[in-house]
């Protein structure tokens, strides 16, 4: 099968031939449609964090497609279903987060595209009880950035604790940023789009956001204080430390920072401040299943709608490097055959 793979950190990846996975007891093999294109992935294959990926690695958390294959032990799925493969790629199931409903923080887990092979391919194999099935008659390609970017903000929402008329900041209207200004909005809350490109101000306005600012050509801290009198939570979904800075100053007495962009650098919080103002930094890591199932929901009844332009995984490269850029206003989905 054809596959992207990172054999190096910072190096171009090869597109290339591998074999089709073999399954395990419990496994489904599904025939990829669609991969949507994170940043994670490009952290990824930089090898920028603390943790390192496999090498070599197929890349791609967004993969959805067709089931084609189940393995013995398999329940839950059967061949034909429609199902997508997240970050979540597997978990314990025994340890104390995973008994309590907190499995994205089980220390056992495996993460597709990561530390297993993903969705950059032509086909994926995941265990089936943690794969998540797409209803009927869902566009494939646009419903595949919702495993990662969708689930990722509605749970990093979910987790803000702002209630229905809150004020709420979103800085950096990207991949990830675009879906959760729509999350926000179908969650009753006013919305604050940040980024620095008007472009991407542009989309969020048009994707229902109250109010949106370039923290390139103002101070978005005291614009929001101006205007608002600060965020109940602000949720920071950029790649640059200034944005989690700013985020962070955009909260109110009793607000919440929710840290979800992932740049590999410090934030430094000031004690006084956060103490009298009694401000919470929460950080916030992809969705459970449950929380995936009921982000694709919203997707499925069109209350959220992904902005995304396909492009053949032979191209990943030069996505990569229109990300790397910030050239890319929404998300990019690569299509398989
Ligand atoms: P993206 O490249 O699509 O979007 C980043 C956006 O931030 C762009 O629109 C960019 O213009 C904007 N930006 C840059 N500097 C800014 C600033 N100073 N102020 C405001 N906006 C600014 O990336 P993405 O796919 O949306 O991913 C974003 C980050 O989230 C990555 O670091 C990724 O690894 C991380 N992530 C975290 C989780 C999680 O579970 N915590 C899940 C998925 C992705
Ligand atoms: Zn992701
Ligand atoms: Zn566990």
């Amino acid at each position: 099968m054809k596959a992207a793979i990172v054999n190096e950190f910072k190096q171009k990846l090869e597109v290339k031939e591998i074999p089709v996975p073999t399954l395990e007891y419990g496994e489904i093999l599904v025939k990829i449609k669609a991969c949507g294109v994170c940043h994670t992935d490009l952290h990824a294959a930089h090898g920028d964090w603390p943790v390192k990926p496999k090498l070599p690695l197929v890349p791609g958390h967004e993969g959805v497609g067709e089931v084609v294959k189940v393995a013995e032990g398999v329940t839950s799925i059967k061949i034909g279903d429609i199902v997508g493969i997240p970050w979540l790629y597997s978990a314990c199931g025994e340890c104390e987060y995973c008994l309590t409903g907190r499995e994205t923080l089980c220390h056992d887990q495996l993460n597709a595209g990561y530390s297993v092979d993903g969705g950059y391919a032509e086909y994926c194999k995941a265990p089936a009880n943690y794969v998540v099935k797409v209803p009927s008659g869902v566009d494939l390609a646009e419903i595949s950035p919702i495993f990662c970017a969708g689930v990722t903000t509605y749970k990093a929402l979910k987790v803000s604790e702002a209630k229905p008329g809150d004020w709420v900041a979103i800085y950096g209207i990207g991949g990830l940023g675009h879906v959760a200004l729509q999350y926000a909005k179908a969650m009753g809350f006013n919305v604050i789009a940040v980024d620095i490109q008007d472009d991407k101000l542009d989309l969020a306005s048009e994707l229902g956001a109250d109010l949106t600012i370039n923290g390139l050509k103002c101070d978005p801290i005291q614009e929001i204080k101006d205007k608002v009198g600060g965020v109940q939570s602000a949720i920071s979904v950029a790649v640059t430390k200034k944005a989690f800075e700013q985020a962070y100053g955009s909260v109110k007495r009793g607000g919440t920072l929710v840290v979800v962009g992932l740049p590999n650098d410090e934030l430094p919080i000031p004690i006084f401040d956060t103490v009298l103002n009694g401000v919470s930094v929460k950080g916030s890591i992809v969705g459970t299943r449950k929380d995936l199932q009921e982000a694709v929901q919203f997707a499925a009844e069109g209350k959220v709608k992904t902005n995304i332009s396909t492009e053949p995984l032979d191209n990943i490269n030069e996505v990569f490097e229109r990300m790397e850029k910030g050239q890319i206003n929404g998300r990019v989905v690569l299509t398989l055959e």
